[in-house]
Order: C-alpha cells, then structure tokens, then sequence
C-alpha cells in the first residue's frame, strides 16, 4: 500500500540550507531560515533560558505526564503579556499548551472545524503552512491578496473577503510582524477589521507568532486585543519559538475565547480531545522554561530587554535598507515602516538565481528575506548585489 504514495517536493527552504552549507565563498550571505540572528550571524539561547533551564534542572523533581493541556502554569503566565494586565474579558479565555505556534494553529483549525467552519479565509502569501494545515484538516481555503504594490495591506481585498464570507466561515490573520511580507495593519486598519468581523460574525483565528519582535510587547498585541475586546468568540495560536528563542524545544500555546460561563469549559474539552488524537500531550521543557522566567520578576526582565535588543537590531536593519531608498529597480523604502523578521523583495527567479550564484546571498525563491541574516558588516554588499541583478 505505501507504494501508492507519490513523492512529495522537498521543502525549498531546507533545500537551500544544503546550497547554502556546501557554498566555500567566505562572503556568503544566508537570508533564507526564519531564525533570529545576531550581528554576528549566532542564533544564541536567551541568558534568561539559560537561567531558567539550570533552575529546572535544579528543582524539577519529575518529569511525569501532565495531561493534554501541558503546564496550565505556562498558559496562565503568558495571558498577560498576550492580552495585557487588565484585560476585561479574561474569563472568556481559556488556553492551553501546543507543541509550538504550529501545534496552535492546527488545533485552531482543527476545533473550528470541529464547531462547524467549513472554510478558512486567509491572506496570500502568507506562512506556506497555513495552507498545508487547512488542508490537511479538511476545510476549504478562501484566499484573498494581502499586499498590494506600494508595500502596504491590501484592505480592498479583505473588506471584499468579509463581505463575501459565510457564517460558518473563519478568518486566519496574522497578529503581528507577517510572515513573509512584514506587511502589519495599522491600529486603523485593526480598527475597521474588527468592525467588519463584529458586523459579520465570522469566526477570528488569530496567529500571534512573533509578539515582540515588531515594535513592543504590548504594540505587538494591540490588533488581536482589539478584535478580542469586540468580538464574542476567538481562537488565538500563540508561539514562543521566537520571542524566546526556543525554535526547536516547539513551545506554543492556544487560547479560546467563548461566550457564557458553560461554553468555556465545552471548548476546552473539544481542545483536549483534539490534543489527545494529534499529539497527545505536549513537549514539556521549553515551556516549563518560560514559565520559570515569567514567574520571577529578575528573569522576565532580562528576557524583555533580550527581546528588546532583537527587535531594535531588526529595525535597525530595515532603517538601513529604507534608507538606501531604491536598490536597481527594488524600492527599498517601504521595509521601515514593515515589521518581524521578513520581507519579501520584488525579484524574478532569475534575479534570486543571480544573487545566489554571482554574489553567494541565499534566499527564499519567492524573494522572501530574513531580515536579521543582514548584518551591519554585510549590509552594503547585499543592496549592491540587488542593485546589479534588478538594474
Ligand atoms: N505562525 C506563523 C505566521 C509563523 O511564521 C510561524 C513560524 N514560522 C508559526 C506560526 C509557528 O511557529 P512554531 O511552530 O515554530 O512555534
């Protein structure tokens, strides 16, 4: 039977981590993994981890199973920094522990499904596993644009998407620094969305996977608390695989917001259930390991100001390349105002090929860039190499 199974394409990103390694040039410049990096190129543990994991190794005294919903420490430590310290409706709400944002988003998907959604709109382009999920769960994807030319959010698109949707219909969006664009909605933007999604009634699923890393914790959160403050119902998929540079340890949450007393309790059983087919329970250790930095005041400092040095390389990044203003025919300006770890820069695949074999600069086929590959010693020479292959 397993015969019957037809190849599947590799993963491209993957694939180019392979050219990337195997390339000598001693300039070679990789923009294409969505991992933080420092000016020196290292994706280091946070200090804060570090303390937090050599508590864990000194204090936890077993490592026995927790349940379907993971340390409920974690999912209550992380309401406030999500939904902010006097959230009114925080007993709407309801979490719990996912393997990574991506777990969040499947569950997401997977408990809309349950409840009765048939299709989920998303923006395009958007993180290719958005659409890998919906399909794999078995819902319908609408699509609408999410960028238009001028680098800004393509808001016709999505007004014309609500207005187009069902009732049974719920809506993906993305809570802050988009991947792969970096295209955010602005306050007034977020204002008139959740005005849209109040007056249609669809259901919000919001992916909160770089909190942070745009222009603060609470800037950061502010779209998705609008929408949670209007509207009666809401999944969120939360990640702290980047906030707290835990990529690998897969630390994710999802929180679900519900109308009534009665109804909470309902979902999260729908939630648990949902956990226990796909994965059980989750991986423990990265989120004991936020946790730990949560619950102690020293800690959640220094992981702040981590968080915030991160951020204020990525913008200091993008001021750089703003400021460079148009590289050949690649308008450069628009990534100051973009925001999170990508962008996606209009090049020909012939271009991208260029780059890569001319200049040894790496990046995603659909022009997508880490920003934070960029360094302040190899800046100048990647807005050159754009400028020489789009002249
Ligand atoms: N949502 C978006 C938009 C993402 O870009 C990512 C990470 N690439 C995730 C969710 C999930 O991240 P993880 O599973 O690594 O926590």
């Amino acid at each position: 039977i397993l015969a019957q199974l037809t190849q599947q394409p590799p993963d491209a990103l993957l694939a180019l981590i392979k050219l990337y390694s195997a390339d000598e040039r001693g300039d070679k410049i990789d923009l294409g993994v969505g991992v933080y990096r420092t000016d020196d190129g290292a994706t280091p543990v946070f200090t804060s981890i570090k303390k937090a994991e050599q508590a864990l190794v000194d204090k936890q005294d077993s490592k026995a199973y927790l349940g379907p919903e993971g340390d409920m420490g974690f999912v209550e430590a992380l309401k406030p920094i999500i939904f902010g310290k006097d959230f009114a409706k925080i007993d709407s709400i309801d979490g719990m522990q996912t393997p990574g944002g991506t777990g969040g988003v499947r569950l997401a998907v997977a408990l809309a499904k349950a409840a009765g959604v048939t299709k989920v709109w998303m923006g395009t382009p958007s993180w290719p596993n958005h659409a890998q999920i919906l399909k794999d769960v078995g819902v319908a994807a609408g699509s609408f644009n999410h960028a238009t030319a001028d680098g800004t959010a393509d808001m016709a698109a999505l007004r014309e998407a609500i207005a187009g949707a069902a009732p049974t219909d719920a809506i993906l969006l993305h809570g802050c620094c988009h991947n792969p664009t970096g295209i955010d909605y602005s306050l007034a933007e977020w204002e008139e969305i959740t005005a849209l999604l109040k007056d249609k009634g669809i259901l919000p699923i919001l992916d909160l996977a770089y909190q942070g890393l745009g222009d603060g914790l609470e800037e950061d959160a502010a779209g998705v608390r609008m929408v949670l403050e209007a509207v009666p119902e809401a999944l969120i998929a939360y990640s702290c695989d980047k906030n707290f540079g835990l990529y690998r340890d897969r630390v994710g949450a999802i929180y679900m917001m519900g109308e009534g007393a009665d109804c909470l309790p309902c979902i999260a059983s729908n939630g648990a259930s949902l956990a226990r087919a796909n994965w059980s329970m989750p991986p423990d250790h990265g989120a004991a390991a936020v946790r730990t930095i949560l619950s102690d005041a020293a800690l959640t400092t220094e992981w702040k100001e981590e968080l915030e040095s991160m951020r204020t390389r990525i913008n200091q990044v993008r001021a750089k390349l703003a400021e460079a203003g148009v590289a050949g025919s690649v308008d450069l300006k628009p990534l100051a105002t973009q925001r999170g770890l990508f962008a996606i820069l209009p090049l020909s695949k012939e271009q991208i090929q260029k780059l890569r074999e001319d200049h040894a600069i790496y990046m995603a086929g659909s022009g997508r860039i880490n920003i934070a590959g960029l360094t302040m010693g190899n800046i100048d020479k990647f807005i050159a190499a754009v400028a020489e292959v789009s002249a």
